[in-house]
């Protein structure tokens, strides 16, 4: 880009030959509104236009539209003068292939035919939306500007913004002279290569995200205007600043990085990976999410680090009402149900003769109900999670008996053979809320059930070591991805075995997981060698000491009272 015409260039008037500019639209309307004023220019100035059309518009659509919309313009394709063309007839040959010495071929043909009917030059505006590859692109434009230099030619290259990432961006503008962008409801030439700084800022105010861009020392080259009102500050004062004094400065509660394994290595090379941890921002109520990406040198560019952020403060309020609404939800189904719990009861207590079919037809009611049920405090256990308000009621409680009250149920399931292997008379003396321990425990055990196929076999376990008793509960089912065993403890998340397959909301593990750690406990998964599925759920149990002590201090207690 040596003999480069000027880049002092603010109109779509004055364009010297070999002008090469590029464009990323957003939507149809500003691709129309910017060719439209571009070819409307060089009409004025005797130069024929040649509009390439791919993404919204083919040659049909924009041929009408100029029509419709643009008479004046409509009317100089009848002599010829503006010329409407679809991508395929100058991009691809005829084995659709994009080959860019026949391409560039076809350039120069209509270049000299455009002077051969008597036009000044020719202006190009070609929409580059077909392309699937973006490096055979960045190759064609680098030997497309050498070949339009000095050539009666003016070329807009439009590329969808929604196709490129920032470092696409980047690159092909460093390619253009010119890259076009809309400021202030009019349309501005912003000089390329020469005027680097310009270029960015320029660029990057045009970029609705916040970036940050930092050199290798970790210096501050540019930030976006989102990018400064993002972090509260008011001025380009950043410039120079080293990142990790900057990130101090801001009223950002938090920043939560998100690095490209691919970028991974440069940054630590560059030894900037901790910069926004080591800040560790505690003053505000924002909350960041950073990309990072790697925008590597070129003859023009140095390598450079760009940190995209995204303001990731409100899903938290969405969050919130996410919650409310699954507590108000599930608040009004559960006084139903409790209702209809009874009313089952009622009507199983007044049909004596268990082998009649009306009584199988009101433990299959009841079954759906308790499946309803366990959904509905899923739901409403999440809610109050999402909150912060859910609460634990724990008592001292015989653990063992729990668990083979949890069990009574399944004991009867004629299709799943399950084997105790602990000590049934043994008391385990442990802390829990009884009502939520059944919870954790049916959605254990009904998974279990449901993703192990019938005449399969699941055991169950108690352990003791130190002061924790682990709950083991192992099935010979389907088993877990071993990629997928922290993934099905997240809210909502379906394993791939299960997903279409099995009914399921996703939330069991989820609120069983936050239910175990509320009483100092945990849950989690591992691969069952042989196939299948380990649940473990772990709670701290009360020593003889403790519980000694503890029947002291309630007998203290009821004599005080
Ligand atoms: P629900 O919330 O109604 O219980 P769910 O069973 O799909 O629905 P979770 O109990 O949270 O949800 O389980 C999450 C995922 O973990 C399941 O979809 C399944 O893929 C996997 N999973 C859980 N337990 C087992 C198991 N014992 N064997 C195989 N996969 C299991
Ligand atoms: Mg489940």
């Amino acid at each position: 880009m040596d003999q480069q015409p000027s880049t002092l260039c603010t109109s779509f008037d004055n364009l010297d030959k070999g002008t090469h500019i590029c464009y990323f639209y957003e939507n149809d309307r500003d691709l129309a509104d910017a060719v439209i004023q571009y070819f409307r220019a060089g009409l004025a100035k005797n130069e024929r236009g040649l509009w390439v059309c791919a993404g919204p518009f083919d040659a049909k659509t924009a041929t009408a539209l100029l029509q419709r919309d643009y008479p004046e313009l409509a009317s100089t394709l009848e002599t010829g003068q503006l010329i409407v063309a679809d991508y395929d007839q100058l991009y691809l040959t005829g084995e659709r292939e994009f080959d860019i010495s026949v391409v560039l071929d076809r350039w120069a043909t209509a270049v000299s035919d455009a002077i051969a009917a008597g036009f000044d030059g020719l202006r190009v505006a070609g929409d580059l939306a077909w392309s699937r590859s973006k490096q055979v692109l960045k190759e064609y434009e680098e030997r497309f500007c050498a070949f339009a230099m000095q050539t009666p030619i003016v070329t807009l290259c439009c590329y969808p913004l929604a196709h490129m990432d920032h470092v696409d961006i980047l690159d092909i503008s460093y390619i253009h002279h010119f890259v076009l962008a809309l400021k202030d409801s009019s349309w501005h030439l912003i000089p390329s290569a020469r005027h680097r700084d310009l270029m960015w800022q320029s660029l990057l105010d045009t970029l609705t995200k916040g970036m940050l861009a930092i050199d290798a020392s970790g210096a501050i080259i540019t930030a976006s205007n989102m990018c400064l009102e993002l972090f509260g500050c008011d001025s380009l004062s950043c410039l120079g600043s080293d990142i990790k004094e900057f990130t101090t400065r801001f009223k950002v509660s938090s920043i939560t990085g998100r690095v490209r394994p691919e970028t991974a290595n440069l940054i630590s090379s560059c030894d900037v990976d901790d910069y926004w941890k080591a800040a560790s921002p505690t003053h505000g109520d924002l909350e960041l999410l950073v990309n990072i990406k790697v925008a590597k040198s070129n003859a023009i560019m140095p390598e450079v680090l760009l940190l995209i952020f995204h303001d990731i403060t409100g899903l938290r309020t969405v969050d919130t009402i996410e919650g409310n609404f699954l507590q108000v939800v599930s608040h009004e189904l559960k006084n139903p149900i409790q209702t209809m719990t009874a009313i089952i009861n009622l009507m199983k207590a007044s049909v004596p003769d268990r082998e009649t079919p009306v009584y199988k037809y009101i433990k299959m009611a009841d079954s759906c109900l308790s499946r309803i049920t366990g959904v509905v405090e899923d739901l409403l256990s999440t809610g109050r999670i999402k909150q912060d308000s859910a609460v634990i009621n724990p008592v001292q409680t015989d653990l063992k008996a729990l668990v083979l009250e949890a069990l009574e149920p399944y004991l009867t399931d004629p299709k799943h053979a399950f084997i105790c292997r602990f000590d049934k008379s043994q008391v385990i003396r442990a802390m829990v809320d009884p009502v939520r321990l059944h919870q954790i425990l049916a959605n254990v055990l009904n998974n279990a059930v449901k993703y192990t196929p019938p005449g399969k076999r699941i055991w169950l376990d108690l352990v003791i070591s130190d002061n924790t008793a682990t709950l083991v509960v192992e099935d010979e089912g389907i088993g877990i991805p071993p990629t997928e065993l922290e993934r099905v403890f997240e809210q909502f998340y379906r394993g791939i075995r299960t997903r279409g397959r099995f009914s399921g909301i996703g939330l069991g593990l989820y609120v069983s997981r936050c239910l175990a750690r509320m009483h100092g406990g945990d849950l989690w998964a591992e691969t069952r060698s042989g196939g299948g599925t380990v649940i473990k759920l772990s709670l701290p149990i009360v020593t003889e000491d403790a519980s000694q002590e503890n029947l002291e201090q309630e007998s203290l207690e009821k004599e005080t009272m």
